[in-house]
């Protein structure tokens, strides 16, 4: 049986008529830009990450890119993040003129290992970048506790996390700025890009609100060098619609998750993804296995007919394009490993136990 690794018509045809209804609005409202949706889907995201603030922006790169504006972060400041992430985390901070400063993962969770912060820490360090990579937070008292004593920014890229619990709180309520992407292949995914930012406070938000538009406020009166960063109505207007089925969404990936576990926990090969306990929803926006014989698993599972992807194949410290920050390709070899032994399995919400089983079976087989 062909299983592809994501099918997003799925959902589009368990929710056509609404999602139709919703465009066919907007057209008809014709306030393309900043409309009624936006504010409105701001306020639901607000509601359930549990902050004061939130804001509809261009897309999840645009929402790091403000966020780290809105921290301060200029030319000649270090920001510290992880070294296995998608490429938005680390590029943003080069965007600007600043310094990415990697540290180090958790073998058992791919995300930053906070006991490496510290050494990192210099006076030029302006704010830490935790990644909840795949739907799992970062341990992120850890990450705030450094911050506080140090009197930096924390901005959460929760781009992969929407709705992620960390012990009682959500994903973009823990550090002062959270991060989030609707690109299509996310838990909540738009039509096209679309992100949004979040936090608590008042200032920070100002700052995030005016940089969206140019920088102006009133308009045309600009103080400051902005953006052109909204979030489409169009986009706004489909999210509303499926916001109201996101847990359920995600509670069926934890489902998925929970068979694959079962299924691989008596096999030698593959190592299953692994929730801290501090991790109180794992959204799964990928369920990672990791194997060292990654590239023939991967290649006998196209063989049989079923999607996979690698998250991510290239540690940020060895892309092309940080050459000149000047690591050493051995540096942080947990990120180092993860990056040549990863692979990401079907988990969409609506997967069937039919396709699931042919992903085990495929799986099972390589491995035994
Ligand atoms: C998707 C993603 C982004 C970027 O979001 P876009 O909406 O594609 O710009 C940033 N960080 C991480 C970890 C992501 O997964």
């Amino acid at each position: 049986m062909a299983v592809p690794f994501l099918d997003l018509s799925r959902q589009y045809a368990y929710l056509k008529d609404e999602l139709d209804a919703a465009a066919v609005r907007v057209l008809s409202h014709g306030q393309f830009i900043l409309g009624p949706e936006v504010a409105q889907l701001e306020k639901e995201v607000a509601a359930l990450c549990g902050v004061k603030h939130a804001l509809g922006v261009a897309s999840g790169t645009d929402a790091l890119l403000l966020a780290l504006r809105a921290a301060g972060v200029a030319a000649g400041d270090e920001v510290i993040t992880t070294d296995f992430s998608f490429f938005s985390t680390a590029g943003v901070v080069a965007r600007l003129g600043a310094r990415p400063v990697f540290v180090d993962i958790e073998v058992d969770s791919y995300n930053l290992d906070p006991t490496l912060i510290e050494a990192s820490i210099t006076p030029r360090t302006k704010a830490i970048m935790p990644v909840h990579l795949f739907g799992q937070v970062a341990d992120m008292d850890a990450v705030m506790e450094i911050a506080r004593r140090h009197h930096l920014t924390v901005i959460e890229d929760a781009a992969q996390a929407i709705g992620a619990g960390y012990k009682d709180r959500r994903a973009g309520a823990i550090g002062d700025l959270g991060c989030f992407s609707f690109y299509p292949t996310k838990n909540l995914g738009a039509a096209g890009d679309a992100g949004m930012i979040t936090t608590d406070s008042d200032e920070l938000y100002d700052l995030c609100r005016i940089l969206r538009v140019h920088g102006a406020e009133p308009k045309y009166y600009h103080r400051v060098v902005g953006y052109n960063s909204r979030l489409d109505t169009m986009q706004a207007a489909l999210l509303l619609v499926k916001l109201p089925y996101l847990e359920e969404w995600s509670r069926k990936r934890i489902e998925h998750a929970r068979v694959y576990d079962e299924a691989f926990a008596g096999l030698s090969g593959p190592r299953t993804p692994v929730v801290k306990d501090y991790s109180t929803f794992h959204i799964y926006n990928q369920y990672t296995i990791a194997v060292p014989a990654r590239e023939e698993l991967r290649a006998a599972l196209q063989t049989a007919g079923i999607g996979s992807d690698i998250y991510y194949p290239v540690a940020f410290h060895r892309q092309e394009c940080f050459q000149s920050l000047g690591y050493g390709v051995d540096d942080f070899p947990v990120a180092v490993k993860a990056s040549g032994e990863v692979l990401a399995l079907p988990i969409y919400p609506e997967l069937t136990a039919g396709e699931q089983q042919a992903v085990i079976n495929a799986v099972t087989k390589f491995v035994a």
